[in-house]
């Protein structure tokens, strides 16, 4: 019996190239949910390292609506394969 059909494959792709929700920021610490408060995107939510800030991009900062749609696509190309 052989278990080496490509379809059982497991695609696990999406987190090693960093789409989709940030779990933890590049320092080490683990990601937290904020709302912005600028006039250009009021009330949205976006994932940041506590250590973050405007000024200081090397902290993680990324809109919690576009890692969702990271997620998203990223299944859908897993999908395609099988
Ligand atoms: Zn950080």
């Amino acid at each position: 019996m052989s278990l080496s059909a490509s379809g059982l494959k497991v695609d696990v792709r999406s987190h090693a190239k960093g789409t989709g929700i940030p779990r933890r920021c590049r320092c080490g610490e683990g990601s937290i949910v904020r709302t912005s408060t600028t006039v250009t995107n009021p009330c949205r939510l976006f994932h940041c390292c506590p250590f973050g800030s405007k000024e200081n991009n090397f902290h993680l900062f990324k809109w919690t609506d576009e890692s969702m749609f990271d997620e998203v696509e990223d299944i859908e190309i897993v999908g395609d394969k099988i």
